[in-house]
């Protein structure tokens, strides 16, 4: 029974970052616990950082997604900073602050804490049995959609994947458009195309539904808008929302399948390592693949050729390994038999031309 899950607490508008204690107060019934607070450390120079007004009992730990996205260790090294602090005290709220990568390490902390291990055991679906400490992401970059999926994406030792768990998903987000205007534009762009894909593999993939299609579709004419048209922050935040939303309820498909092992491998960032794959998907995505060559054109985007020159056979054979492990994503968009039509030699030929 495929329960469809949204995040149920929502605060929007301009400037709202101010209300963020107030809407804890709100939203978790008060205990002695504290709440954890896990931000960016890019808001050392965004000004965010100083904006916080932690309790003197709350602890205020960082993220530097500027240096990478997040992997496994980060998580159970938060974890463990948390109890050599508080002991086994668990905290009332995590609060996740930054892009997809911090709002994902949150995710993980708040999973980990109450369930035994590393993180690198979850990764995959529905492996988490314990309840996760309740959450609220505060997104700082719009695209991802994190701020409302089911999954948490790490790099683990020996692949990337999500832990995909109902408890993945937060109890509520703050939703500021005035924090997305400190993003470098090459920036906004990557993330954004990341938030387009979902929609456009969402949409065409067998996992979506009625239910979840209507989402797809208004975040992507939204971020076209955005990229093409008028830049409106308000909007567009809302559109990796329901980007979120949309994925949530159903699945990515072939590109994000492929981007993995060119992430894992090369070492490129999600949208980036998105949008090297999504560039050479017309026959996949025809019309969507153009209007997102549209997209780059106008915006004098470089994505990089050639990538994948060089590649040794055996880290060939890994993104090949990769590219089958995000199976659920395979199957909405080419069917159960996926591998007959998506051989090792045809994933070797699409990559040959990134
Ligand atoms: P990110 O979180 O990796 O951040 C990218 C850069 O932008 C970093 O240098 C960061 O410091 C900076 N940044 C963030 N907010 C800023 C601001 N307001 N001003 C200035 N700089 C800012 O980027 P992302 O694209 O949002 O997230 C990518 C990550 O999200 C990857 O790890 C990917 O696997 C994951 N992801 C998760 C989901 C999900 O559903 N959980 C979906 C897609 C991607
Ligand atoms: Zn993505």
């Amino acid at each position: 029974m495929k329960i469809t899950r949204f995040v149920p607490k929502v605060l929007f508008g301009e400037g709202r970052f101010s209300d963020l204690n107030a809407f804890i107060k709100e939203c978790f019934t008060q205990s002695d616990a504290y709440s954890v607070y896990i931000i960016d450390s890019v808001h050392h120079s965004t000004g965010l950082y100083d904006r916080l007004k932690p309790e003197t009992q709350d602890l205020v730990l960082e993220f530097d997604a500027s240096d990478r996205e997040p992997k496994t260790e980060d998580i159970d090294n938060l974890c463990t900073a948390i109890l050599e602090k508080r002991g086994e005290r668990k905290p009332n709220v995590i609060v996740g602050i930054g892009g997809g990568g911090t709002m994902d390490v949150a995710k993980g902390v708040s999973i980990l804490l109450t369930n035994p291990g590393s993180a690198a055991e979850y990764q995959g679906w529905d492996l988490v049995t314990e309840k996760a400490i309740p959450k609220i992401a505060v997104p700082t970059l719009s695209g991802t959609g994190a701020e409302a999926t089911r999954t948490a994406v790490f790099t683990g030792p020996v692949k990337k994947l999500g832990i995909n768990s109902n408890y993945s998903i937060y109890d509520a987000a703050l939703l500021d458009p005035d924090l997305l205007l400190s993003v470098p534009a090459d920036q906004e762009f990557y993330t954004g195309m990341d938030n387009f894909i979902h929609c456009v593999e969402a949409y065409h993939g067998s996992a979506m539904n009625a239910l979840g299609k209507p989402y797809a579709m208004q975040a992507k004419a939204i971020v076209e808008d955005f990229f093409l048209k008028e830049k409106n922050y308000a909007d567009y935040m809302v559109a990796s929302f329901l980007g979120g939303c949309s994925i949530a309820n159903s699945s990515v498909g072939i590109c994000h399948a492929l981007s993995y092992g060119i992430a894992f491998i090369l070492g490129y960032r999600h949208g980036i390592a998105n949008s090297i794959v999504f560039n050479h998907l017309e026959a996949y995505y025809g019309e969507d693949v153009l209007k997102f060559k549209q997209m780059v054109e106008k915006h004098n985007i470089q994505i990089p050729q050639g990538v994948t020159r060089g590649l040794s056979s055996q880290q060939i054979e890994k993104m090949i390994d990769l590219t089958y492990m995000l199976e659920r994503d395979l199957i909405s968009t080419l069917g159960p038999q996926f591998k007959e039509v998506l051989t090792p030699d045809k994933i070797v030929r699409l990559y040959e031309k990134m």
